[in-house]
């Protein structure tokens, strides 16, 4: 494994670290205090910003529109994203990676608006009875023979967009007979059938929104389906292993960041007439904080290398699981400590420790709890052989 990154790597990620520093960061403290929202003309600046910085659609090829970044690149520009807190991030535009799929009509109207920033889309998998067990999502889709329409029906749960997301890419069973064929289709928020049934507040203080969605009897032309009929549980799957190795860089973002700020008030701060960086108490919970934000950032590295190289997708479903277990676990253990040398500051909302402590704890659930990572790692540790999970694919 060659991890030597080359001049463009290191100039996009310098390039990714300006628009944080410089762009994001500033506007943390005042959105935090603002209850998670911003002016939609800041909004508006900062989707502009970073289009201007070629930092929108970093998965996509050039011919449509995105930046054709290597799984690698997409690291290590999200180490760079985890260093914000509010998901600041989630104004970057660009569309879900299922998003590919799309035909050229689709293309017209959602894919090439999400590169613009002019259009954002969700993705509706989770239900009121199937989160971490997809297998049982109640949500139909039932052709009307007479019209050749989809009548979609069903609730979504953590429905993940910012404020002025208007489509959704909806996870279903298409209804055949005895079969059901698990299909995404693209249903605009302003469709009749379609309501945003309940929106509630969360731990983190975010950009983006996970309210609760009813459809019922939503009529959608054959033309709605993206992909094809029964492509659905493939295209998610993609979508979470591609999330996994994302979640992992930014947790390993988010704790260089952790790891900045306490180095730098520890050493400063001065009680009982010494620094208290000189404590064993304060510095070694830091030194532990280091070696696992070394680990999680080689471990989600790596995952993403084995991609760029064409590893076996199982084994790199297994990788992803890992990085994402141990960078997100090790992450929330690192904004724990780091509350803990802040003292009462580590409590206050204008201090990031606190923010992330907050903000952390879902990267331990979405995507997959780590309890379903550990399923996966267990599963490949037997299917796949430990070398191959643990050694280099
Ligand atoms: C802020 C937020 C945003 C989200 N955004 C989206 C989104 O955009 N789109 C979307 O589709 N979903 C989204 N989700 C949903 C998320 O993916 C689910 O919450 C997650 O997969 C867990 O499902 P659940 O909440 O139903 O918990 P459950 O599946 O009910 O699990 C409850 C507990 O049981 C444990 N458990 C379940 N099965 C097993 C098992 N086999 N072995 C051991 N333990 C097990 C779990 O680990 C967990 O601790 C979001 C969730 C949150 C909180």
């Amino acid at each position: 494994m060659d991890l030597t990154l080359s001049p463009a790597q290191l100039e996009l990620q310098a390039r990714a670290r300006r628009y944080v520093t410089d762009v994001l960061q500033p506007l943390e403290v005042e959105f935090e205090r603002a209850g998670g929202t911003l002016a939609p003309e800041i909004g508006r600046g900062l989707r502009k910003a970073a289009i201007a910085a070629n930092l929108h659609g970093g998965s996509f090829p050039s011919e449509l529109g995105g930046q054709g970044w290597s799984a690698l690149d997409q690291v290590l520009v999200h180490e760079q994203l985890g260093q914000v807190t509010g998901g600041l991030w989630s104004y970057i535009p660009g569309p879900y990676n299922a998003l590919i799929h799309c035909d050229p009509d689709q293309r017209r109207r959602y894919f090439d608006p999400s590169m613009r920033g002019e259009r954002s889309g969700s993705y509706a998998v989770t239900e009121d009875g199937a989160g971490s067990d997809p297998r049982t999502l109640a949500s139909t889709a039932i052709r009307d023979a007479s019209t050749g329409e989809y009548v979609l029906n069903g609730e979504k749960w953590f429905v993940t967009g910012p404020d002025d997301t208007d489509f959704m890419i909806f996870h279903c069973n298409v209804v055949d007979g005895e079969r059901r064929l698990p299909t995404l289709f693209l249903v605009d928020y302003d469709l009749p059938g379609v309501t945003k049934k309940h929106d509630p507040d969360y731990m983190h203080t975010f950009a983006d929104r996970h309210p609760q969605f009813l459809l019922e009897d939503v009529r959608v032309p054959a033309t709605a389906v993206l992909g094809t009929v029964g492509a659905a549980d493939e295209l998610t799957n993609e979508w979470f292993v591609e999330e996994r190795i994302h979640i992992g860089a930014r947790c390993s973002g988010a704790m260089e960041r952790l790891l900045e700020l306490a180095v730098g008030w520890a050493t400063e701060r001065v009680q009982f007439g010494q620094r208290i960086y000189d404590f064993q108490g304060v510095s070694f919970p830091l030194a532990d904080s280091a070696a696992d934000a070394s680990a999680a950032r080689l471990l989600t590295r790596e995952a993403a290398w084995l991609v760029d190289a064409g590893e076996d997708p199982k084994v790199v479903h297994a990788k992803a699981s890992l990085a994402k277990l141990f960078a997100s676990e090790a992450a929330f253990r690192c904004a724990d400590r780091v509350v803990q040398v802040f003292g009462g500051r580590g409590y206050m909302r204008e201090f990031a420790a606190e923010r992330f402590f907050r903000e952390l704890r879902v990267d331990r659930i979405w995507e997959g709890t780590s309890e379903i990572q550990r399923l996966i790692i267990a599963r490949a540790l037997e299917k796949r052989g430990v070398g191959r999970v643990v050694g280099q694919g």
